[in-house]
């Protein structure tokens, strides 16, 4: 279904919006019950500093930070501007998805995406991994889509073939690249995850696109590191000189969902 009257349009994404909104809330508490150990099913939402429950009025995507000002109503503790600049960013993708491939099942699988992106973007900043069962739920997602791809009369075996050789060949090669790296430079240069997450992307965006994807990531990265080298002061330590490079390859992701297919397109149109 297109989006084509212009009420209809604004209506949808106000409802895609709010849902980004809360899914930002939700995911930035699966993240943080990640990688603190904690149950991701059981337990109510609480403060990480004093653990006080949460009553709804706390819970209210970007508004209760804004009035409670940053701080726990219960101790006072500050709350990281991480949380509501997550929950804005969740809903901006959301809706860029939205108007980029209409009501679609192309939208809903990048939608869900997005979602695990987010999640190993907020664990990988925070715990320089990313869990495996964030891999399996994007590998998991895709096969959904192609199954449902079959149920609208696309062959299903084809789709299931062409990812697996793009996502092998994408990881293979940054699998390569930085083995050889390794060797280089006398450290490790990716991480595992990471290359798990290049193999990802293979399945999503096939690997022409993935070219310009691991551009753009690299890209970046670079950027992170830098601006994440300013911010650090005195910090030192074999941890604090990583680079998370998780979030990169997410937003390079978002990118590709955007813009990829013109891109190369593009590229191709030169020759
Ligand atoms: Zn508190």
């Amino acid at each position: 279904m297109s989006l084509d009257a212009p009420l209809f349009t604004v209506y949808c994404t106000c409802v895609v919006g709010l849902l980004g909104l809360c899914m930002g809330s939700f995911l930035n508490c699966l993240a943080w019950r990640m990688t603190h150990g904690e149950s991701v099913m059981h337990g109510r939402s609480h403060c990480t500093s004093c653990g006080h429950t949460l009553a709804a009025r706390d819970l209210v995507p970007v508004l209760s930070w804004l009035f409670s000002r940053g701080r726990c109503r219960y101790c006072g503790e500050r709350v990281s501007w991480r949380y509501p600049a997550t929950e804005l960013l969740c809903c901006v993708v959301y809706v860029s998805i939205l108007l980029r491939y209409g009501l679609s099942i192309e939208a809903t699988e990048l939608v869900a995406f997005s979602s695990v992106l987010l999640v190993l973007s907020l664990t990988d900043l925070d715990t320089y991994t990313i869990p495996n069962v964030t891999i399996v739920a994007a590998i998991g997602i895709r096969c959904a889509y192609i199954v449902a791809c079959a149920f609208m009369g696309r062959d299903p075996f084809v789709l299931l073939r062409d990812s697996f050789v793009s996502g092998l060949a994408v990881g293979g090669a940054v699998l390569l690249l930085s083995l050889v790296m390794d060797r280089a430079l006398g450290r490790d240069s990716l991480g595992g995850g990471d290359v798990k997450l290049l193999f990802v992307a293979g399945l999503y965006f096939g690997w022409q696109q993935c070219l310009f994807l691991v551009i753009v990531a690299c890209v970046v990265g670079i950027l992170m590191g830098v601006l994440g080298q300013r911010a650090r002061t005195g910090s030192q330590g074999e941890k604090s000189r990583l680079i998370p490079f998780g979030p990169a390859i997410a937003l390079a992701c978002w990118i590709c969902m955007l813009c990829g297919e013109q891109v190369v397109g593009w590229y191709l149109s030169l020759f």
